[in-house]
């Protein structure tokens, strides 16, 4: 029985999901689309640069890039499953989040940007937990003192505030970059994401916090 490419009892295998065309200096999708290799060491020149030249501002315009690309993804993505699904039936917004928000990462998970769980069970309250396994950001900037992957969370914003087509905020409340066995995220209202950055703030930990969201 053969497994799938991202199953957990096989590694991370780049080949399974691109090819390079050496010729034309392009790395493609299996489906054809060009897209770019970002190394770890990148994503570490990155995170410095702008903490260098951008101060404070870094962690903001990192989260806003992570929320446009998010955004983007999810207007990628109604389109591909309106070809597929197709018929003037189809509506992205009747269709059920896990099914939509999982397609949506696989994408992500499949060009080595970890592996997503997301918990839906507060979805009525616009409410979302994420946990987080292997974040290239946390790898990049390992030995961290605080969270570091605003780039994800401006991503699960981003695709969150397009399927509930209202404004979502995130943050991480744990991190793998402090030695955390993964990072986890809450995305919602902005009134709920900001009492779990102040709870993380005073020192309670993620189980706490996710657990006083209710
Ligand atoms: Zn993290």
């Amino acid at each position: 029985m053969s497994s799938s490419p991202l199953s957990e009892d096989r590694p991370y295998l780049p080949d399974d999901f691109f090819h390079q065309e050496l010729e034309a200096g392009s790395l493609l999708r299996i489906d054809g689309t060009r897209v770019a290799a970002l190394s770890v060491d990148f994503i570490h020149t990155l995170h410095f640069a702008l903490v260098e030249h951008c101060g404070d501002a870094a962690q903001d315009i990192l989260y806003r890039g992570g929320y446009e690309w998010g955004l983007q993804d999810m207007i990628r993505l109604n389109r591909q499953l309106h070809d597929e699904i197709g018929g003037g039936n189809f509506d992205l917004w009747q269709m059920d989040a896990k099914f939509v928000l999982e397609s949506w990462w696989t994408t992500l998970a499949e060009a080595g940007w970890g592996a997503c769980q997301f918990d839906f069970s507060r979805l009525s309250r616009g409410v979302v937990c994420v946990e987080l396994k292997n974040s290239i950001v946390a790898q990049a900037l390992d030995g961290a003192d605080h969270p570091v992957c605003h780039i994800y969370a401006g991503l699960f914003a981003g695709a969150l505030s397009f399927f509930e087509r209202t404004e979502r905020h995130a943050v991480e409340i744990q991190c793998q970059a402090l030695g955390q066995e993964s990072c986890k995220f809450v995305i919602g209202p902005g009134a709920e994401v900001d009492n779990a950055e102040s709870r993380r703030q005073q020192g309670a930990s993620a189980a706490e916090i996710i657990r006083r969201l209710g």
